[in-house]
């Protein structure tokens, strides 16, 4: 056992989760226990599976730092006890991030690990403030400085080397020393009319660059009030970031949207949103258990259509079709055995997603009402549906009712046969990290794909925080659920997640940032 264990010290870029290098994502798959800063942001943590072992090293709450020995010594142990563990940092783990320090200990300790180069803030965060740190007009090298006063003062650092060499100049952990900073390089002789810039929460939704000189810099960044993390630039490079900004340019710039369906189908969704731009956390509220074994659908299929003329299998989610066919493949029944039988089976799917997700299985649905939403389903089947019809309705255990009271009305037989619960899913720290957005107002929409979806989202994240947040759903039920907690429901006009998106687009863009 002592030796399977391993540390995987591994950066996970400045925010914006498209910047993890493809390995880190692969460890967050396969690691055990994944041991983090306050440096990584909440859309990267939303990507780790929620089976994992999470420890938290950042401040904590009465703001301290975790010491440097104790997250050492949590290392040591979890790896020595046989388990794969991925330290993640924020940016790079090699650059300011301590990383070295922690690499010592291990091999101390004898220890295995690798170290995973992250997108460090460097080069990341110029480059999503247009800035690039070197160009062939201006400048041919850069400079690398840590403003931390704590540690030997900031006598230690050498403006005059600085500013001799004339290359641009990143400033990290520089915000308290802006002041001193700036000073000592006018000092040094630098012309203060210089260009320089401060980017708070670069790559992050709120990102947010104040580009001034170095006589100037501490006075604006005052005025605007910036935060932290954020990094200082000096350099002509600066002047580029006015024509060459290109984030703001997307649609969603400046957005931060949770997407509560469960992880292993919200992928397309997120990409989707992240694409025009958006921060999309992946926060599923709600996981999928299929029912196993199934009697009731063992018997429903054995008896699919052997009541000619005419028989129904009904569809009201995508996840439902994918259970049903994933269990006549469990059980080995190919599907042209359903459709040789005498009666004809009709296929019916509530909206456009479900009836996308049953081509995948190569079946055109017959019919799909036009409003996405279970009691239309019911009204559209009971007026298509001939004389002595048959229905049965594969779905989620609990369902909603309204669909079967027009089937019923008609005297049409139904079955109602479960696949799957819905199951509340706790996520653990995450729930904690999203509940502290919606608290400071970051989260700009979550997006409701079911009303199960919308109380497991209250559930997790506290009715407190939920309320007035804008919620984009599918389907009118969804939206009179989210609306209940007193969420400002928006629904899009089509059940499908090209519709949800362009929904979330539509609002977002026009709504304020
Ligand atoms: N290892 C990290 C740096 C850790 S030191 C890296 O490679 O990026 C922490 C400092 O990094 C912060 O004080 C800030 O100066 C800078 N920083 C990290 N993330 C940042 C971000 N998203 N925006 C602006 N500055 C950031």
């Amino acid at each position: 056992m002592e030796h399977r264990g391993k540390v995987w010290i591994a950066g996970a870029g400045c925010g914006d989760a498209g910047l993890l290098a493809v390995k880190t994502k692969e460890m967050i798959e396969q690691a055990e226990v994944i041991v983090y800063d306050a440096l990584v942001s909440v859309e990267v943590l939303s990507q780790i599976p929620a089976d994992k072992e999470m420890i938290y090293v950042g401040k904590r709450m009465d703001h301290h730092p975790v010491p440097q020995k104790e997250i050492n010594e949590i290392l040591v142990r979890k790896a020595k006890g046989g388990k794969k563990v991925l330290r993640l940092k924020g940016g790079d783990p090699f650059i300011f991030g301590r990383g070295g320090e922690e690499a010592e200990a291990l091999k101390e300790a004898g220890v295995p690990f690798e170290v995973i180069p992250g997108i460090t803030s460097v080069s990341a965060v110029p480059a999503y403030a247009g800035i690039p740190l070197t160009h062939r007009d201006y400048v041919s090298s850069f400079h690398v400085v840590t403003g931390h006063p704590s540690r030997d003062g900031m006598s230690r650092i050498d403006f005059h080397a600085l500013v001799r060499q004339g290359g641009t100049l990143v400033f990290l952990m520089g915000r308290t020393a802006l002041g001193d900073i700036c000073r000592g390089l006018i000092e040094a002789g630098m012309d203060p009319e210089t260009p320089a810039a401060i980017v708070e929460r670069g790559t992050q939704a709120r990102q947010r660059s104040v580009v001034s000189t170095v006589a100037e810099l501490e006075k604006k960044a005052k005025e605007a009030k910036v935060g932290t993390p954020s990094l200082i630039l000096v350099g002509e490079v600066c002047r580029m970031s006015k024509c060459l900004g290109w984030k703001e340019e997307r649609t969603l710039d400046g957005k931060q949207v949770i997407v509560t369906r469960p992880k292993e189908r919200g992928g397309s969704l997120a990409a989707l949103l992240r694409s025009e731009g958006a921060q999309v956390i992946e926060f599923p509220s709600i996981r999928i258990k299929e029912i196993e074994p199934n009697k009731a659908l063992e018997e429903a299929v054995e008896q699919l259509g052997k009541r000619p003329p005419e028989e129904w299998l009904v569809f009201t989610s995508a996840i439902g079709a994918e259970v049903f066919f994933g269990w006549l493949k469990k059980k080995e029944l190919d599907v042209r055995d359903l459709f040789r039988r005498p009666a004809r089976i009709r296929i019916a799917a509530i909206g456009k997603g479900t009836a996308e997700k049953l081509l995948q299985y190569g079946i055109f649905a017959d019919l799909v009402p036009k409003v996405y939403c279970a009691a239309e389903l019911g009204k559209a089947l009971a007026k298509r549906a001939q004389e002595g019809s048959h229905v049965t309705v594969v779905r989620a255990k609990d369902g909603s009712k309204e669909l079967l009271p027009p089937l019923e009305k008609k005297g049409i037989p139904v079955e109602d046969i479960p696949l799957y619960e819905t199951v509340y899913q706790d996520d653990g720290p995450l729930s904690h990290h999203v509940r502290e957005l919606l608290e400071q107002a970051e989260i700009d929409a979550v997006l409701f794909t079911s009303g199960s979806t919308v109380r497991g989202f209250v559930r997790a994240a506290g009715e407190e925080a939920v309320r007035g947040i804008c919620a984009v759903c599918i389907g009118t039920q969804t939206a009179q659920e989210a609306e209940k907690y007193g969420m400002h429901p928006v629904v899009s006009p089509e059940a499908s997640i090209a519709s949800l998106a362009e929904t979330v687009i539509k609002e977002l863009r026009h709504g304020g940032k």
